[in-house]
């Protein structure tokens, strides 16, 4: 089996739009309202000659608005249950939020390695922004933007680097 990398994240922090971004291809609706319904999407890559299946699984028990914490429990199973690498990501220009806390707790029972991302961080001048996240536990995050392209080649060896051989 390829290994599977499941993206994580409260709503609204850029899953999709980091999900299509890693994959080169538009495939996940972007959203400014979170809520929308979608399925899991998964997405087959290969960097640097491993292959591995990218999933972002932003819609997933995600019919009701109210209900986020829901959302995260399912998504979060789904990670635990399939995830062979989890990208943990994360706002930059809203900091730190309780629901963000509230992922942050289930990701610390998982096995498997977490890679932090502080997507959003547009310019050199936010990155003193996502410090913060390193008192989550994961190490030091990886700024991001997939609005202005910052630091995909740095996020897909950190991948490649975390995963098990494939055979
Ligand atoms: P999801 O709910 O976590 O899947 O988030 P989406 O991918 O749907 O994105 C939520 C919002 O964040 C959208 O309005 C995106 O355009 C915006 N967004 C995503 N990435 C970036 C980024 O790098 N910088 C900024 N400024 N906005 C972003
Ligand atoms: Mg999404």
């Amino acid at each position: 089996p390829v290994p599977q990398i499941v993206i994580v994240g409260r709503p609204n922090v850029g899953k999709s739009s980091l999900f299509n971004w890693l994959a080169g291809t538009k495939i996940a609706i972007v959203d400014d309202q979170p809520g929308i319904t979608r399925d899991r999407l998964t997405h087959l890559m290969c960097h640097e000659d491993k292959f591995f299946e990218l999933v972002d699984t932003g819609g997933m028990g995600f019919n009701d608005a109210d209900n986020l914490t829901k959302h995260i429990e399912d998504q979060i199973t789904v990670a635990i249950e399939s995830a062979n690498l989890i990208l943990f990501v994360l706002d930059t220009r809203s900091g730190l939020l309780p629901m963000d806390q509230e992922v942050a707790k289930r990701l610390r029972l998982v096995k498997v390695p977490v890679v932090c991302l502080a997507n959003k961080a547009d310019a050199e001048s936010l990155d003193s922004m996502a410090e913060e996240f390193h008192r989550l536990g994961f190490g030091a995050p990886i700024k991001v933007s997939t609005q202005q392209n910052r630091n995909r080649g740095i996020v897909l060896n950190r991948i490649i680097d975390n995963i098990p051989e494939h055979d």
